[in-house]
């Protein structure tokens, strides 16, 4: 915890509360056993967004640092196992084998390559690795990814993994494995879900959360912005996440990345202020759970991801390469990090 907080920053704060409620009228307020909201009505949300950005700024900093130092950010890589021909046909995805993007079909990686990956993520100042692998859900190769989480874990590394849907056994032999984070993102509201993805349900990506939690793993989830969403779209969004029975501890936001060949590609532009909104009242809603800035970092400016973290996240996946997508270079980042004063948690 910080002790150099903002002068003046409001210790009713400390839990994400709206506790003199100038965003707009609360709801009954309930805590859960873990001390903090999960009843956030859509008004108070709402009202959240229309604050002026200083004002939402301001208080999003203030929560930020009642549940974290400030100045420290969590950092992951993130490697694609097994890229391409992904047989859902999520609007925004490069993957997908309903869109001619150019990204071609790759087999699943070899576990010693994977290993070597996480070695070199690690000795740069990974503290998470994640791994992802562009599947509706594990099939016959699910043995060889529980081998690449063994061994990543016995690196002393925190383990992630997104393959899709899961069933409870499959969750389960991934915590057995020494799995920590699984990440399932819901990535847009409910209501504007089905304009994104039509393979599969809102729904289904819910009993896979689910199915997380019940195995005992720690949740990572979150959404995209960018997808010719509305701000209430986006409030529904965070609404869902907030609301859930425990928070996901690890909550990536993402900026949409405009791949060619996918039928998002031409999407209207967010606003950087938008963007910057989007992840102050996530940090409030959320106020300890780790929120990432995730895709898009390499559209952005230095001054839009310095406000970002000023919002509220404290996290960021590091490396030249997303799945398929561009990331700053480590050296950019480095670099940026030192600027601003803001070092690897754990360092
Ligand atoms: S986002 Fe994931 S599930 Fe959707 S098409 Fe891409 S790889 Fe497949």
């Amino acid at each position: 915890m910080d002790s150099g907080s903002i002068p003046n920053a409001r210790p009713d704060q400390s839990e994400g509360a709206p506790a003199s409620h100038p965003a707009g009228p609360a709801s009954s307020d309930r805590r859960a056993a873990d001390g903090l909201r999960h009843d956030w009505g859509l008004a108070e949300i709402e009202a959240l967004f229309a604050l002026p950005f200083n004002d939402l700024l301001y208080r999003a900093a203030g929560v930020h640092r009642s549940h974290f130092d400030p100045n420290r950010i969590q950092i992951s890589r993130l490697l694609s196992i097994k890229t391409g021909k992904c047989p859902e046909d999520c609007k925004y995805c490069p993957q997908s084998a309903h869109y001619d993007t150019g990204v071609g079909k790759e087999e699943l990686m070899e576990v010693e390559a994977v290993l070597e990956a996480a070695r070199a993520a690690r000795d740069s100042g990974a503290s998470r690795f994640c791994m992802g692998a562009a599947w509706k859900s594990p099939g016959k190769d699910f043995d060889v990814v529980l081998r690449m989480v063994e061994g990543v874990k016995a690196l002393g590394l925190e383990t992630c993994a997104t393959l899709g849907m899961l069933n409870a056994r499959q969750a389960e032999q991934l915590k057995s494995a020494g799995l920590d984070y699984y990440n399932h993102n819901i990535d847009t509201s409910p209501e504007h879900y089905d304009s994104i993805i039509t393979t599969r349900t809102f729904d289904d990506r819910l009993q896979t959360l689910d199915h997380v939690r019940e195995a005992g793993l720690k949740v990572c989830c979150g959404g995209i912005v960018g997808l010719g969403e509305t701000r209430d779209d986006r409030a529904r969004m965070l609404q869902t996440l907030a609301n859930m029975e425990r928070h996901p501890e690890s909550v990536p936001i993402n900026l949409l990345i405009k791949a060619p060949g996918t039928p998002l590609e031409n999407a209207p532009e967010v606003d950087p202020f938008d963007f910057v909104r989007t992840i102050a009242v996530a940090r409030i809603l959320m106020p300890a759970s780790h929120v990432r800035l995730s895709a898009g970092r390499q559209a952005m400016s230095d001054e839009t991801q310095a406000l970002c973290f000023l919002a509220g996240a404290n996290s960021v996946f590091c490396g030249e390469r997303l799945l398929t997508t561009a990331n700053p270079s480590p050296d950019t980042d480095r670099s940026l990090f030192g600027r601003l004063g803001l070092k690897p948690e754990g360092a």
